[in-house]
C-alpha cells in the first residue's frame, strides 16, 4: 500500500529502478504526477469524473499519462472541495490547478505549427478584442475609401458591399487553415498519449461512447447529477446549461453557414435569404446560443473560486468568451439592421470579430474542447482493455 506521506517516495515520480528510468517532468507536470500518487492511495474522488478511474490503472505516470490525464479534467472543482488533503493540510492537494498548468503545456507543445504554440501564451482579452476591432476597422475603413460604408438600404444584400466569392476565398482559407492547425495538433496528441496497442478494442463503440459524453457534457453533471463547484461547495448545473447553449450555438451558426453555402452552390439560390428562411432561422438560434452561452460563463467565471483552475489562464478564457460574444452581438446587430443605412458598417465589424475567431481558434480556449475529446476517446478504449492492476471502481 502506497504511503501518504509524500517524504516517503522520491518527489518527481517513483518509477526509477534499474529497468525503467525516472521520468523527466516539468514543473507542472511533476506537480500533477505528485498530486495523483496522494490521490492514488486516498481514491476518496474515484466517482466524480473520468481522472480517478483512469488513474488508478497506473501505478506511476509517465509524461504522456499525465497530458492524458489532463486533459480528461474539465476543472469542474469538485475533487479540490471534497478534498482532506487541500490546503490548509500540509499536502497542499489541488487538483484542478494542476491539472490546468498542464493543460496549457499540453496545448503548446503539440501546437502546429511548433513554432506558434507560444501563441497560447499570449492569447489574452487584449490580443482577441484588439485582433476582432483591428480587422473590423480595417474593413469598415476599407469600405469608407470605396464611399460605400454607408451606401444606403440594400435590403440585406451583403455581397453588395463584399462580394460573395471573395468573402468565401478569405474565410474558407482561414478556416482551412484553423481546422488543419488543430488537427495536426491533436493527431500529435492522440500519437503520444495512445501509441497502438496489440489488445484488441470495440473502437466503434468506444467512439460512440466519447461521442455521447461529448454531446451530453456528461461529466459536468460532476457525477452525481448535481453539477460542478464555482464559488463555493455548492454543486450548480449552470456551468453545464451555459456551455450547452454555447456548443449548439456554434454548431447552429456553422450548419447555418453550412446550408446557405449548399443554397448557393447546389441549388443556386443567392442572399439575402428571407428572416423564415432556414439559413436565417439556423443563425438566429445559434447567435442565440452564443449570447446566453459565453454571457453565463463569463459571469461564472468571475465568480469562480480563486483556487480553481490557474489563475493565469483567465485571459485566455475570457478572452475567447469576449470574442464569441463579439461575434454573435455583432450578428444579430447585423440580423436587426440589415436592411437600414448601417449594414455596411455592422457587417464590417461582424466580419472583423469572425475573422479574428478563426485566426485564435488554434491558439486559444477553443483547442480545449478539441483535446478533451480526444482524451474522453482515449478513456473510452482503454475502458475496454483489461485493467492489470484491478484497483479501479469503473
Ligand atoms: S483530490 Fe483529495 S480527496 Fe480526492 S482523491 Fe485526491 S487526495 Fe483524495
Ligand atoms: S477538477 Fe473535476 S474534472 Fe478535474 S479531476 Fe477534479 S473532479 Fe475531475
Amino acid at each position: 500500500m502506497q504511503s501518504l506521506d509524500p517524504g516517503a517516495r522520491p518527489p518527481i515520480s517513483s518509477a526509477g529502478s534499474a529497468l525503467q528510468p525516472i521520468p523527466v517532468f516539468n514543473v507542472a507536470a511533476a506537480e500533477v504526477d505528485q498530486q495523483l500518487h496522494i490521490c492514488n492511495a486516498c481514491r476518496y474522488c474515484e466517482g466524480f469524473c473520468a481522472v480517478f478511474p483512469a488513474m488508478t490503472r497506473r501505478l506511476d505516470f509517465t509524461q504522456a499519462d499525465i497530458h492524458y490525464l489532463a486533459n480528461l479534467c474539465h476543472n469542474c472543482g469538485a475533487c479540490l472541495h471534497a478534498c482532506q488533503y487541500a490546503e490548509p493540510h500540509a499536502f497542499a492537494v489541488n487538483v484542478p490547478r494542476a491539472m490546468a498548468r498542464v493543460r496549457l503545456d499540453t496545448y503548446a507543445e503539440y501546437a502546429w505549427p511548433p513554432a506558434l504554440g507560444r501563441l497560447y501564451r499570449r492569447n489574452g482579452l487584449t490580443l482577441s478584442l484588439a485582433t476582432a476591432a483591428g480587422l473590423g476597422l480595417f474593413l469598415a475603413l476599407t469600405l469608407a475609401v470605396k464611399g460605400t460604408l454607408f451606401p444606403g438600404p440594400l435590403a440585406g444584400d451583403f455581397y453588395a458591399i463584399f462580394p460573395h466569392d471573395a468573402l468565401a476565398l478569405m474565410f474558407g482559407l482561414v478556416f482551412a487553415f484553423a481546422t488543419l492547425a488543430l488537427g495536426m495538433a491533436v493527431r500529435r496528441f492522440w500519437r503520444e498519449v495512445s501509441p497502438p496497442s496489440e489488445e484488441p478494442v470495440q473502437k466503434g463503440a468506444a467512439a460512440f461512447e466519447a461521442s455521447g459524453a461529448v454531446l451530453r457534457l456528461k461529466y459536468l453533471d460532476g457525477g452525481h447529477g448535481e453539477g460542478c463547484n464555482e464559488e463555493s461547495d455548492r454543486f450548480t448545473l449552470w456551468r453545464r446549461r451555459f456551455h450547452h447553449c454555447t456548443f449548439y450555438g456554434f454548431l447552429l451558426c456553422f450548419a447555418a453557414t453550412s446550408v446557405a453555402t449548399l443554397y448557393h452552390f447546389v441549388l443556386g439560390l443567392e442572399a439575402p435569404y428571407p428572416l423564415t428562411s432556414l439559413p436565417v432561422l439556423l443563425g438566429t438560434a445559434g447567435g442565440l446560443g452564443l449570447l446566453v452561452g459565453p454571457a453565463g460563463l463569463l459571469w461564472l467565471n468571475r465568480r469562480r473560486h480563486p483556487e480553481h483552475g490557474d489563475s493565469a489562464q483567465r485571459p485566455m478564457d475570457r478572452g475567447f468568451i469576449a470574442l464569441l460574444l463579439l461575434v454573435s452581438l455583432s450578428g444579430l446587430a447585423l440580423l436587426a439592421g440589415r436592411d437600414s443605412g448601417a449594414m455596411a458598417l455592422l457587417l464590417a465589424l461582424h466580419l472583423g470579430a469572425v475573422m479574428a475567431f478563426f485566426l485564435t481558434m488554434p491558439y486559444g480556449k477553443f483547442a480545449h474542447g478539441i483535446f478533451r475529446s480526444a482524451a474522453l476517446l482515449k478513456f473510452a478504449i482503454e475502458k475496454r482493455q483489461p485493467d492489470r492492476l484491478r484497483m479501479g471502481g469503473e
